[in-house]
């Protein structure tokens, strides 16, 4: 099936069974932004549960929540209000808005599906070989690149907008009430440095992990989940000693790497890519891409950062954060090593990657076509669903306690409507894991079937170890 009909599918699933709606719905929607519905929310906490395990189960990493509105110098030192933009080029015929640099990436893949390489080519070169301030204006123009809504190619010049999101505290709409929301949650670990070391008794090297919701006014919001205003980041500091940043560097791309890998990612669907201009104070950095149907997007970013980010918090602020160990006498200012991962464009990576529409038979002998989101069990919404074979004959009793006594530990669901057929294939479309069958055997020797979903094969065990089952394949 086209690439493109499988984000269609996935989108129309997504709202059918109440994984994600579009904001404000009702009102006909807000632009980049959407709302998690029961099942959504559901996937979204599994996968913020398992980073949150993955990174700070650990001796040396230490969580935070940080208010989302900071200190405005907060932006100033981190150089987001000096340099958070995107360059912007409108087309006077259609009136559409684009990145100035999306839109010359969109060209250049363009005129390679058209096997146009050596203009393509070109333009690539032209672009890797330009020096910041990139003039995108002229690439435009000289590429004579059109419009892809109106084909034309008479632009406005490139303007540059500053992507945080303002707004005032308190009641007067004034210069200095201007506060931002958050554009990274990074920063609220960066000024937390010294609370965290000090309040955690933590040496050098040792890490800060935060989960939160992060603002960006996107130009062009785009791809679903992908690219939206309001979001959720997953984001580590990691403070080390200058010197060591190299080696902590390749441990902490490989232990995200392992992270995808872990929660059921195919390998064939991700990539590491090296960026190739690196900014001025970074040693390394790396994304980890995911093969969407769209196209190979980033969705982690891994970036050595030496001290740059404690040294302008340090110049901004007057306050000294740096390590000093009072056994040796020695201090330094912590080098830093990132990992700042999307929740939100994890959970679309996530979906997609659990997406499947197979043709099996039906209990007919029918070819039919079978949806199912083959999600990992630890990050399926609904773990365990439980079906009394009909509803008689006692089956529904020993259905419901068994269903009463799992809910107390699991997330699952209890249905006795119509063919169990029909029963399986709702929860093969939300991606259950385990479906639990009680039947006339079930009465009589207390015992049940499951049935795994993917292989479709069905075992028969004791109810009372169904849920020594599940937790040793969820814990
Ligand atoms: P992009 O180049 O796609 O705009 P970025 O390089 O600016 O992303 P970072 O600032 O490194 O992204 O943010 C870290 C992570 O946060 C990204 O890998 C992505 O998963 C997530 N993220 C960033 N911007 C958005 C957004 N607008 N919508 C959803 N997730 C986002």
């Amino acid at each position: 099936m086209a690439q493109k009909n499988i984000l269609d599918n996935i989108i129309s699933l997504a709202k059918r069974r109440g994984f994600v709606f579009q904001s404000s719905e009702i009102y006909g929607g807000l632009n980049g932004c959407w709302d998690y519905g029961p099942l959504g929310v559901e996937l979204l906490r599994n996968i913020k549960e398992s980073w949150w395990k993955h990174m700070t189960y650990r001796d040396n990493i230490e969580g935070v929540d940080a208010a989302i509105l900071m200190h405005p110098r907060t932006w100033e030192a981190s150089g987001h209000v000096q340099q958070f933009s995107d360059p912007m080029i409108d087309n006077k015929t259609s009136k559409a808005r684009h990145r100035a640099d999306n839109l010359i990436e969109d060209y250049i893949e363009r005129l390679r599906k058209k096997g146009k390489t050596h203009e393509a080519d070109a333009l690539e070169q032209r672009l890797s070989e330009a020096v910041e301030p990139i003039d995108y204006y002229n690439i435009i123009v000289d590429a004579e690149i059109p419009d892809p809504v109106s084909g034309t190619t008479d632009w406005t010049d490139v303007r540059n907008f500053n992507l945080m999101f303002k707004t005032f505290i308190g009641p007067l709409e004034e210069t200095s009430a201007v506060v931002y929301l958050r554009p990274e949650t990074a920063q609220g670990i960066f000024v937390n440095f010294k609370n965290v070391m000090e309040s955690a008794r933590q040496k050098v090297p040792f890490g800060i992990a935060q989960i939160g919701k992060a603002f960006r006014n996107e130009i062009n919001t785009k791809n679903f989940l992908f690219r939206t205003r309001e979001f959720e980041q997953m984001e580590m500091q990691y403070f080390v000693k200058p010197g060591t940043e190299e080696q902590e560097f390749d441990y902490w791309r490989e232990q995200r790497w392992n992270w995808f890998l872990e929660l059921g990612m195919k390998p064939e669907s991700l990539k590491l890519k090296p960026h190739e201009k690196l900014a001025h104070y970074a040693k390394a950095a790396v994304d980890i891409e995911y093969l969407f149907p769209f196209g190979w997007g980033e969705v982690e970013g891994i970036h050595s950062r030496t001290n740059h980010d404690l040294s302008r918090h340090t110049e901004f602020s007057g306050k000294k954060l740096e390590w000093v160990d009072t056994a040796s006498g020695e201090r330094f200012v912590p080098y830093v090593i990132e990992t700042s991962v999307g929740a939100s464009r994890s959970f679309m990576a996530f979906l997609c990657n659990a997406y499947d529409e197979e043709t099996v038979t039906d209990e007919n002998g029918k070819a039919e076509t079978r949806t199912v989101l083959r999600f990992h069990p630890k990050l399926a919404p609904v773990s365990a669903a439980i079906f009394p074979l009909v509803n008689k004959d006692g089956m529904p009793d020993v259905a419901e306690a068994l269903y009463r006594d799992l809910q107390k530990h699991f997330k699952v669901q209890y249905d006795d409507k119509g063919a169990v057929g029909r029963r399986y294939r709702r929860q093969d479309e939300i991606g259950t894991p385990y479906c639990i069958t009680i039947d006339g055997q079930s009465v009589a020797d207390q015992t049940v079937t499951i049935r795994e979903r993917d292989s479709m094969q069905q075992i028969r065990i004791e109810i009372s170890n169904v849920k020594s089952y599940l937790l040793e394949r969820l814990a």
